[in-house]
C-alpha cells in the first residue's frame, strides 16, 4: 500500500469520475484531501463516502480570483499543499468548421489555463519547502489528436508541454511534475458516446476492456508517492494498450 500519510493533496474535479477515484485513493493512502469542483452537493456526497480527513471547496477553476482564494482556504483548513492534481476537465466536441469561439475558449480555460493558474499559486510555497508533486491529467488524445475534438486535443497537448516545461523549471527545488494520459475511462464524460463509437474504441484496446477511475487513481497515487521520487516530466499512458 502506498503511504501518503502527513501529505495534503488538492484534487480538482473531485465530485465525480476520475477525480473522485483519485481523491478516494489518496484518502485511503492517508493523505488529507481537498476536494474541489463547482457542485457543492456532489462534493459533500463524496466527502461523506471517504473515511479520512477531507475538506470540500466549491470553486470554478477557470475563475482566477476564485483560485487565489481557494489556495488560501485549503491551506488554512488542511495545511500547506504537498500534492496538486489538475484533473478538472470538460469537452465541447465538434468539427472545426462548426466550432464556436466559445467552444474553443471555454475548453482551454478549464483544461489548460486553470492548470497554469493553480500550479503557479501552489508553487511558491512548494519552492520554499523544497518539496512538491504536481500531476496533470491529460489524455491520449493530446498525443494522437482526434477528429471532432480539436479544442480538447489542443488543451491536452498543451498540458503535456506545460508539464515538461515546469518539470525542467522546478526540478532543482525537488518539485516533481508529471502527467497521466488516460485512454477511454468509463465516467460521465464518456457515458453519452454512441454505442458504435464505444465498440470501435473497444476494438482498439489491447486489454479488451474500458478503463475505470481506479486505474487512473492507482497511477496518480504512485506518482504522488516516494516510489516515484526519480520521475519528472513524464507522461504516463494508462489506456489498456490503446495507443502504443
Ligand atoms: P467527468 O466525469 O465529466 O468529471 C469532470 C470533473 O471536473 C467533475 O468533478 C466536474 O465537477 C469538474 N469540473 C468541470 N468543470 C469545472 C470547473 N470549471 N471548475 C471546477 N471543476 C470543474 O470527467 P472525467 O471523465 O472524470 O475526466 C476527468 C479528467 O480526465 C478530465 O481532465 C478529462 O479530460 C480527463 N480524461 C478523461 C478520459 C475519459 O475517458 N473519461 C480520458 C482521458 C482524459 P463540477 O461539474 O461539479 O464542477
Amino acid at each position: 500500500m502506498i503511504d501518503l500519510s502527513g501529505k495534503v493533496a488538492l484534487v480538482t474535479g473531485a465530485s465525480r469520475g476520475i477525480g473522485k477515484s483519485i481523491a478516494a485513493e489518496f484518502s485511503r493512502c492517508g493523505a488529507r484531501v481537498a476536494l474541489v469542483a463547482r457542485n457543492r452537493e456532489a462534493l459533500e456526497a463524496v466527502a461523506a463516502e471517504l473515511a479520512g480527513d477531507t475538506a470540500i471547496f466549491s470553486a470554478d477553476v477557470s475563475d482566477n480570483e476564485a483560485i487565489a482564494n481557494l489556495i488560501k482556504d485549503v491551506e488554512t483548513a488542511l495545511g500547506p499543499i504537498d500534492i496538486l492534481v489538475n484533473n478538472a476537465g470538460i469537452t465541447k466536441d465538434g468539427l472545426l468548421i462548426r466550432m464556436s469561439e466559445d467552444d474553443w475558449d471555454s475548453v482551454q480555460a478549464v483544461n489548460l489555463k486553470a492548470a497554469f493558474t493553480l500550479t503557479k499559486a501552489v508553487t511558491r510555497g512548494m519552492m520554499k519547502r523544497r518539496n512538491g508533486r504536481i500531476i496533470n491529467i491529460t489524455s491520449v488524445v493530446g498525443l494522437t489528436g482526434n477528429g471532432g475534438q480539436s479544442n480538447y486535443a489542443a488543451s491536452k497537448a498543451g498540458l503535456i508541454g506545460f508539464t515538461k516545461s515546469i518539470a525542467k523549471e522546478l526540478g532543482s527545488r525537488n518539485i516533481l511534475v508529471n502527467a497521466i494520459a488516460p485512454g477511454f475511462i468509463e465516467t460521465d464524460m464518456t457515458a453519452d458516446l454512441p454505442a458504435d463509437t464505444k465498440e470501435a474504441l473497444l476494438s482498439q484496446i489491447a486489454l479488451g476492456r474500458l478503463g475505470a477511475g481506479d486505474d487512473i487513481a492507482n497511477a496518480a497515487a504512485f506518482l504522488a508517492s516516494d516510489l516515484a521520487g526519480y520521475m519528472t516530466g513524464q507522461v504516463m499512458v494508462v489506456d489498456g494498450g490503446m495507443v502504443m
